[in-house]
């Protein structure tokens, strides 16, 4: 793909890329912010290309970086099974992530890390076209959604972005790293609530 001198693709050879797989080969030697020579792997997303619910965490970890794929630590495992309390499998959503390059020592990207990244995820959003976004987290609510309160207050309120002319309703709910960590059934029901939710948009709208 056409790169310029520091390795970051040319804003054309993102917007001009018409699938996921050409998107992916478009940007996966992206040098665009300093995360890029840190990482192992490039870790693009994973799931359903036509993915009605789509998740967005934060970054990889150590185990993502490892393996290319998002979510596949413990709080992968996590992940998949709140998605099997709604019914669903995880080929059946898609998984990306803010940064697509580990942040050293699992820190939170910063603003400027998030914004050199953020038209991929953007691109990524316009292919899919899905009906509802889960944020996981603070980071990808703020950095996608552009909502800055703490997640505690706000997950389970329904917030919206637009990507590519297009509304899109937007679940904020924790991270499952955070769940993990305050494994209490209160904020097990509240994850389970929130997805929920999100799911329940998913069929209405499918009825629709
Ligand atoms: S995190 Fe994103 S912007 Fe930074 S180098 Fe990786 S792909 Fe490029």
């Amino acid at each position: 793909p056409p790169t310029d001198p520091i390795g970051c693709p040319t804003a054309q050879a993102v917007a001009g890329a018409t699938s996921l797989q050409e998107l992916q080969l478009a940007i996966q030697g992206c040098l665009a912010c300093p995360l890029g020579p840190g990482r192992l792997k490039f870790v693009f997303g994973e799931g359903d290309p036509l993915a009605r619910l789509m998740f967005v965490g934060e970054g990889p970890g150590r185990d993502e970086d490892l393996q290319g794929r998002p979510f596949v630590g413990k709080a992968g495992e996590l992940l998949d099974k709140m998605i099997g309390a709604i019914g669903l499998k995880r080929e059946d959503v898609y998984i990306g992530n803010i940064v697509k390059c580990r942040p050293p020592d699992n820190r939170t990207p910063t603003p400027e890390e998030a914004r050199a990244c953020l038209g991929y995820l953007h691109r990524q959003i316009e292919l899919i076209r899905p009906t509802v976004i889960v944020t996981l987290g603070a980071t990808p609510l703020r950095e996608l959604v552009g909502v800055s309160e703490g997640i505690t207050r706000v997950r389970g309120q329904w917030k919206r972005v637009v990507v590519g002319n297009r509304e899109i309703p937007v679940m904020p709910t924790f991270h499952p790293a955070y769940v993990l960590r305050q494994y209490t059934q209160d904020v097990r029901r509240a994850v389970w609530e929130d997805l929920k939710a999100a799911k329940e948009w998913v069929d209405k709208a499918q009825e629709g």
